[in-house]
């Protein structure tokens, strides 16, 4: 909805993926000025299409809109985001079909690093419920000893130099230094951040962390791209549980 710039470019690299994986994507683009009944309306139907597996709203909506409203208007048999109430309730309990695209994302990365999170320090930086505390819970279900920290975190510093495996996801640009890293920890930068020239960076100042780390993901690249496939994992399994053509 609308014309969000960073909008565009996700929803085209998702249409990207599909035609790649040889999935059929149908795109809605709608004006700003579509209304909450007409987007609820749209979803409707997707909801009750047999040819439909997966259904997501490319967030922000515009502010007219209540976003929490249109997830929960996607079936949660078809929600391939993972943001409904029911999926997230069934992350929590640990049986679930799908999982949020960018936490599990994190944890594809970790696995196929032959990382073992069990036992280890987790910490993640950041409370979301699109990233923060899903990941929370994905590193919890791998027994990981988990720490969520945000904003109101006093002595950041102090719980990230503990963790074995660290996790940013705050969406401030370099906002975790290489002095805030444990030598040797894995570190996993979420961030998305356009600089005024134009370029991406992380929420992890790579070059002071890289020196400290022993394992760290790049932006762009490393989790960005893992996000896209883990939608289309969530999007095959969609097609798998609800049988459709
Ligand atoms: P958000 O704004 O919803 O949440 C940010 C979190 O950071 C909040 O929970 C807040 O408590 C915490 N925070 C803010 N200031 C802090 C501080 N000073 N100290 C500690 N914690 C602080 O953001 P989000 O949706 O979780 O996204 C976070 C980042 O990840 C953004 O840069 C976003 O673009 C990026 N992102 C990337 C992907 C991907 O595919 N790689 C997907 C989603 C989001």
């Amino acid at each position: 909805m609308g014309d969000d710039p960073a909008s565009r470019v996700y929803v085209n690299n998702k249409k990207k993926a599909c035609e790649y994986c040889g999935i059929l994507s149908e795109e809605y683009a709608l004006p700003y000025e579509t209304t909450q009944e007409e987007v609820i309306d749209l979803i409707k139907t997707l909801n009750s299409r047999s040819d439909i597996s997966g259904i997501l709203c490319q967030l922000p909506v515009p502010k007219h809109i209540d976003e929490e409203a249109i997830i929960n208007a996607i079936a949660p048999n078809k929600d391939v985001d993972a943001f409904h109430p029911v999926n997230v309730g069934k992350i929590m309990v640990g049986n679930y079909d799908f999982v949020p695209c960018t936490p599990a994302g994190v944890m594809e990365l970790i696995k196929e690093s032959g990382i073992d999170v069990s036992g280890k320090e987790c910490v993640v930086v950041g409370r979301s419920n699109i990233v923060g505390k899903p990941q929370a819970m994905l590193l919890l279900h791998k027994n990981g000893t988990v720490t969520i920290c945000h904003s109101r975190t006093k002595d950041l510093s102090k719980k990230t130099k503990n963790a074995d495996i660290l996790v940013a996801a705050v969406g401030i640009p370099n906002f975790i230094k290489g002095d805030m890293i444990k030598e040797g920890a894995v570190v996993i930068d979420v961030g998305i951040n356009r600089m005024e020239d134009g370029t991406l960076c992380g929420d992890v100042e790579f070059d002071t962390a890289k020196d400290v780390a022993g394992a760290i993901t790049p932006v762009p690249g490393g989790v960005g791209p893992m996000t896209i496939a883990m939608l289309m994992k969530n999007t095959v399994k969609a097609a798998s549980v609800n049988k459709t053509k």
